[in-house]
C-alpha cells in the first residue's frame, strides 16, 4: 500500500518525539508500505512566529507573514529527515514548493490548485522517504503561501489524492473521533468510523480534531482519512462515505460551541429589506454570523435575534449602535455567555422524533432553549452557557451513547 502519514506538532514537538516519529514510519515501512510523511511546525511554534510579528505591529503584512510561518515546518521535516537517515533509513525532506503544490496568492489562507508531485515519486522510486512540510505551498507568482491554520492536514489529505494514495493516516494527541468530549464525560466512546459530511459538521462545532478544508477535500476526493493517536495504540476513527450501518446510528455525537454570543435587535419595523440593512455592514464587517431567528411581527414590530463569535462582540455592538438608528428599531441587548450545544447524525435523515427528544433532554435537566436550527444532520440549541456540561452530558446518555 502506499500510505500518507502526517503527524502534528504534538508528535514532533521534542528531538526525542521525532526520533519516535521516525520509529513508527520505519515499522510501517518494514511491513512492506512505500511511506510519504507531511509534518506540522514543533507544537507552539506557529503561535509563537505570529506573537514575534504581532511584537513589531498588529497588521504584519500576510506575504511577509507566509514567509515567516512556513519556516516552522522546514524544520521538523529537515529535523525528521535527519533521524530517519540516521537511523539507516534514507529519506529527503522537501519544502510545499519542491514537491510542486501549487496554490492561488491569497496569503495566509491560500488554496491548493494543483500538485505536481513529482519528486515524492522520484524519491518513492528511489527506495528514499519523502518528508514534506505541510501547510505551505507557492503562488503562481512563486511567492510562498500557507494554507490556514492546522493546514498541515490538507496537505497530507491533497497529496493522497495526487498521488492516489491507499490511505491518509492524520497522527495526532487523541485517539481518534469521540462521541462527545471525554473531558466533559467519562464514557464518551471513540468511534471506529464516521461520514465525511458528520465529520464536518463535528469540525466545524468545534471538535478541533481535523482542519475543516481537508475534511472537505477528503470528501470531494474520496480519500480514506483515518484520524489516531502518535503516542498510543489503537486503530483510531476512519473517514468515508456514508453507509447502510451508519443510518441505523441516529445520533453519532454531541457537541459544544462556547466561543459564540447573541444579539437581540428588539422592535424592529417588519418591512422589506430590513434584514439587508442588519447583516450587510455586519457582513461588511467580516463578522461571520452562525444562527439567526426572527419572531412572528405583533404589530408590525418584531425580534431579531443572532449569533456572533464571542470575539467579535465589541465590534457587532459597536455597528448595532448605529444599525437600530438607520432601521429604526428600539433597542438591542447582548448575551455573551451562551453555548451552542448540536447533536450530529446521518441517521436523522430517516428517523423522527429526534429533536423531540432533545428538546426533552433539555427540559428534563431544567434547561430554557434561547435558539434553536437544523440541518438535515444536525440540531443545535442555544443555552446558557452555565448549563453546557449538563446538557452534553445529559444528551450524550439520553440518545446512549456511551459504553
Ligand atoms: N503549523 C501550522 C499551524 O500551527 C499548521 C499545522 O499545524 O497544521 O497552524
Ligand atoms: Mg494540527
Amino acid at each position: 500500500m502506499l500510505i500518507v502519514q502526517k503527524y502534528g506538532g504534538t508528535s514532533v514537538g521534542s528531538v526525542e518525539r521525532i526520533k519516535n516519529v521516525a520509529r513508527k514510519i520505519i515499522s510501517t515501512r518494514n511491513e512492506g508500505h512505500d511511506v510519504v510523511v507531511v509534518v506540522s511546525a514543533m507544537s507552539g511554534e506557529t503561535d509563537r512566529l505570529v506573537s514575534l510579528a504581532h511584537e513589531i505591529t498588529h497588521v504584519p503584512v500576510e506575504r511577509e507573514m507566509d514567509i515567516l510561518l512556513s519556516s516552522g515546518e522546514r524544520v521538523t521535516v529537515a529535523l525528521l529527515a535527519i533521524a530517519l537517515n540516521s537511523m539507516g533509513y534514507p529519506a529527503k525532506a522537501f519544502t510545499g514548493r519542491q514537491v510542486g503544490i501549487v496554490t492561488d496568492s491569497v496569503h495566509t489562507k491560500a488554496r491548493i490548485e494543483r500538485i505536481s508531485g513529482e519528486r515524492v515519486q522520484e524519491a518513492l522510486k528511489e527506495g528514499v522517504i519523502p518528508v514534506i512540510a505541510g501547510f505551505q505551498g507557492i503562488s503562481e507568482g512563486s511567492d510562498v503561501t500557507t494554507l490556514g491554520r492546522g493546514g498541515s492536514d490538507l496537505t497530507a489529505v491533497a497529496l493522497a489524492a495526487a498521488l492516489k494514495a491507499d490511505l491518509c493516516d492524520i497522527y495526532t494527541d487523541v485517539e481518534g473521533v469521540f462521541t462527545t468530549d471525554p473531558n466533559i464525560v467519562s464514557d464518551a466512546k471513540k468511534l471506529d468510523k464516521i461520514s465525511y459530511e458528520e465529520m464536518l459538521e463535528l469540525a466545524s462545532l468545534g471538535a478541533k480534531v481535523l482542519q475543516n478544508r481537508s475534511v472537505e477535500y477528503a470528501a470531494k476526493y474520496g480519500v480514506k482519512v483515518r484520524v489516531l493517536s502518535a503516542f498510543a495504540e489503537g486503530n483510531g476513527t476512519l473517514l468515508t462515505g456514508e453507509d447502510e450501518d451508519m443510518e441505523k446510528v441516529v445520533v453519532s455525537g454531541v457537541t459544544y460551541d462556547r466561543n459564540q454570543s447573541k444579539v437581540t435587535i428588539i422592535g424592529v419595523p417588519d418591512k422589506p429589506g430590513i434584514a439587508a440593512r442588519i447583516f450587510g455592514p455586519v457582513a461588511a464587517s467580516s463578522i461571520i454570523v452562525d444562527m439567526i431567528i426572527q419572531n412572528v411581527s405583533q404589530e408590525s414590530l418584531t425580534d431579531i435575534s443572532f449569533t456572533v463569535p464571542r470575539s467579535d462582540v465589541k465590534k457587532t455592538i459597536t455597528l448595532m449602535e448605529s444599525i437600530i438608528k438607520d432601521i429604526g428599531a428600539r433597542e438591542f441587548e447582548v448575551k455573551e455567555d451562551i453555548a451552542k450545544v448540536s447533536i450530529v447524525g446521518v441517521g436523522m435523515r430517516s428517523h423522527s422524533g429526534v429533536a423531540l427528544k432533545m428538546f426533552s433532554t433539555l427540559a428534563d435537566e431544567g434547561i430554557n432553549i434561547m435558539m434553536i436550527s437544523t440541518s438535515e444532520i444536525k440540531i443545535s440549541c442555544v443555552i446558557d452557557a452555565k448549563y453546557t456540561e449538563l446538557a452534553v452530558r445529559a444528551l450524550h446518555r439520553a440518545f446512549e451513547l456511551g459504553n
